[in-house]
């Protein structure tokens, strides 16, 4: 079937796509880290989840380790998502030198979690349960922490006199909003903090105009990442035509066929090369009349 293309296509880039502070800050830890020592560099799982950055990383012979019970010697980096207490526990008896990584905000809202737990507070995560940041964030919570992805879940919880919750840094906002609307019915006192970063916020206000104002749009990123999945999502519930693609190679004419406006938009965990790749692409493979490129200045 021959693609039927607009004659003029423009490419639009949502505002603060690609990698976020704490993403940045952690592979520069990483590279200096692995400059620094002689022995092996680990990280404790993929340092961001993003495969082409991953591949980059071991060539410089810096590997994620899942298990550290595998690691016998070496230096282990700990990502931007933090860890749990017990981990770093774990990580001190087998003498492994630890190199913290964990995004500043992140340790806010652990330093938070501790807090609540440390006054009794049933506190309410309201996060990815498999994702390690979230995990973490319950490592802090003295066993006071419970995971809630979405307010169906929320609905199932008893009453309580009292409670806190929380969100994962990059929660989308929506679903935190119904959550907690959700919390308020069956709690007395709910102590609300929304702890989403301002850069998720941003980013997610960014992707949702975007998806308001062009015929499709691309989420890029790694099929693993939450904040890409949640920018996907969002998108998703605006704009049919959202696809969410790891690279500029999974686009394909049928896509974009009949677009006059594309959007792109990149999770925090995506590398700028790999947004400008998908952008190249579509105006070289997909050359018709003239291609536009302006990056959407979305106010936040
Ligand atoms: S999304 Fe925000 S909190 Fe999470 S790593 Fe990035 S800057 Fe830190």
């Amino acid at each position: 079937m021959q693609a039927n293309y607009k004659d003029k296509m423009e490419v639009k880039i949502a505002k603060n796509s690609g990698l976020c502070y704490g993403v940045k800050r952690a592979i520069q830890i990483a590279k200096k880290t692995r400059r620094l020592k002689s022995g092996k560099v680990y990280t404790l799982g993929d340092l961001i989840h993003n495969p082409q950055v991953i591949e980059e990383l071991k060539k410089r012979e810096i590997r994620p380790a899942n298990n550290p019970e595998e690691i016998k010697e070496g230096t282990i980096i700990i990502r931007s998502h933090g860890a749990s207490p017990e981990m770093y526990d774990l990580l001190n008896q087998k003498n492994i030198e630890i190199v913290d990584a964990t995004c500043p905000i992140v340790k806010n809202i652990q330093k938070l979690v501790s807090k609540l737990a440390e006054k009794g507070d049933e506190i309410i995560i309201v996060g990815n349960s498999k994702h390690p940041e979230t995990i973490g964030l319950k490592g802090h919570s003295l066993g006071k922490g419970i995971i809630i992805e979405n307010e169906e879940e929320a609905r199932k919880l008893p009453f309580k006199k009292k409670r806190a919750v929380i969100s994962q840094s990059t929660q989308d906002f929506n679903t935190f909003k119904e959550v907690t609307g959700a919390l308020i019915e069956c709690t007395e006192e709910l102590n609300i903090h929304n702890t989403i970063c301002k850069s998720t916020q941003i980013r997610q206000n960014a992707t949702s105009k975007l998806a308001s104002s062009v015929d499709v749009l691309f989420i890029i990123g790694g099929k693993n990442s939450s904040n890409t999945n949640k920018l996907y999502q969002i998108s998703k519930r605006i704009l049919k035509n959202t696809y969410f693609i790891e690279n500029a190679k999974q686009i394909t004419p049928e896509m974009i066929q009949g677009a006059n406006k594309i959007g792109l938009s990149g999770g925090a965990s995506t590398p700028p090369e790999v947004i400008n790749e998908v952008s190249k692409k579509i105006k070289s493979n997909f050359k018709h009349q003239y291609h536009r490129e302006k990056t959407l200045q979305c106010q936040s």
